[in-house]
């Protein structure tokens, strides 16, 4: 039998160093940060360190070929590394496997020239740069590129872009920017009408105007205005036309990489319901002597172990070069919104302490809300996963190639 569910002793071995990191660096900090909100010198000086001690523990840029500094882990073991990581808000930062970065890594890897790999991912592997992803816009619908109207047009030996962007993320302090950005008028299919730029940050006629507050606050997701944005010509990433491509080949492993992170929330969120109702007593017994709370432990219990197999055999698709889209797509779907049920019964289960800051419950609440449709939301995902099933039943006449083609 082929099927193993285990992970080779060094990835376990790596999961426990990372969840040890996690306690013993990570967590402290994040109360210490907390304790100082809006005290950005310190903020940095903490980030350092955390970063210095996770470089000097072995755990720096896990998803990274070594030859840029890197673990050189696959899809799977970075499963294993990110949900551990994911405890801590500031764990994925720490390890430099953040998003955008990570996502933008893999894209600079798989589709930078040599000269770019040198000036822009060697930085960011480094961990002396950081980077953004530009591609959604405020006047159309982020969920479909075809529509985007920041457009680039080529004269003499550079791009001269205009156009407008928002929730850009991280584009506060970025060095550079992928940008998405219209190309082609009469493109023969409409998904090849964009382009991918590298574009110097900062630099004349990239405006940030604000960064947008959120229901959870600021986090550096900003608008911009672009004007006259000079790019030189051998800054496109990839080729004329590959911009879509290349977002989607980014974002399949970049969606699996925040259900990996999602998943230590959730675990995390589930932890706290059952420590909560194995301490708290109300008409005669303790929460979880209580049906009702078990239900929602019980619930919860099953939803994680669904999103944890989801994403191993989502992530075991990717490494193994198969057709990962539909898997990533349920699993994105899957985990986003058990996340979101997860957070809401620990909530519950803690009463007025949940509703409160004293816990991370709310913040937690907040920041899962965006899972349901940035990268993809929940009604995109079903109806391609939803195509697929019918192709498949079309084709086969059955549709178990469309529920992850296992052989069951
Ligand atoms: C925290 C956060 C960070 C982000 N970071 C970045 C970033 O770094 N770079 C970047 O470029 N973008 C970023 N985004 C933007 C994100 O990718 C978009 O929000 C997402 O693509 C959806 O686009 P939209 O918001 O324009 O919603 P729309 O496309 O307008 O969709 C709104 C709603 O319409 C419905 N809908 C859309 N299409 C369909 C359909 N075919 N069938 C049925 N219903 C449909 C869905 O319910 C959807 O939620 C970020 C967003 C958030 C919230």
């Amino acid at each position: 039998m082929a099927i193993d569910f285990s992970f080779p002793p060094e990835i376990e071995e790596l999961r426990l160093k990372v969840r040890t990191f996690v306690d013993e660096v990570v967590r402290p900090a994040e109360t210490r940060i907390a304790e100082r909100e809006g005290d950005r010198r310190f903020l940095v000086d903490e980030i350092i360190k955390m970063r210095a001690e996770a470089y000097s523990r072995g755990l720096w840029l896990p998803h990274m070929p070594a030859e840029y500094g890197g673990m050189g882990l696959g899809h799977v073991a970075m499963a294993s590394v990110s949900a551990e990581a994911a405890r801590s808000s500031f764990g994925p930062f720490a390890l430099n496997a953040q998003a955008p970065d990570e996502g933008n890594m893999h894209t600079l890897l798989h589709w930078g020239t040599e000269e770019q790999k040198k000036k822009y991912l060697v930085p960011l592997c480094k961990g002396v740069a950081r980077s953004c992803f530009a591609m959604t816009e405020p006047e159309v619908a982020g969920s479909d590129p075809t529509l985007i109207q920041t457009r680039a047009v080529l004269e003499g030996d550079e791009w001269v872009i205009n156009g407008h962007k928002w929730f850009i993320s991280g584009a506060e302090g970025a060095k550079f920017a992928i940008l998405i950005a219209r190309t082609e008028d009469e493109p023969e299919v409409p998904q090849a009408g964009n382009s991918a730029f590298i574009v110097d940050l900062p630099s004349d006629g990239w405006e940030i105007v604000r960064d947008v507050h959120t229901m959870s606050g600021s986090h550096n997701h900003c608008e911009i205005r672009i004007a006259n944005l000079r790019v030189p010509r051998d800054n496109m990433l990839g080729g004329r036309g590959d911009g879509h491509k290349l977002g989607q080949a980014r974002l399949g492993p970049a969606r699996l990489a925040h259900c990996m992170r999602w998943l230590g929330q959730a675990e995390m969120a589930l932890d706290m319901m059952v420590d909560r109702s194995l301490n708290r007593f109300a008409h005669g017994s303790l929460l979880a002597d209580k049906q009702g709370i078990q239900w929602m432990i019980a619930d919860s219990a099953m939803e994680l172990y669904q999103c944890k197999l989801m994403i191993l055999h989502a992530a075991y698709k990717i490494d193994r070069g198969e057709d990962f889209r539909s898997e990533v797509s349920m699993a994105k779907h899957f985990v986003a919104n058990s996340l979101g049920r997860i957070i809401d019964r620990a909530i519950q289960v803690h009463g007025a302490l949940g509703y409160s800051t004293d816990t991370p419950l709310a913040k937690m609440a907040q920041q899962a809300r965006w899972a349901r449709f940035a990268d993809g939301a929940d009604e995109v995902h079903q109806w391609r996963i939803a195509q697929r099933t019918i192709d498949a039943y079309k084709k086969d006449g059955t549709t178990k190639a469309a529920t992850g083609g296992l052989p069951l």
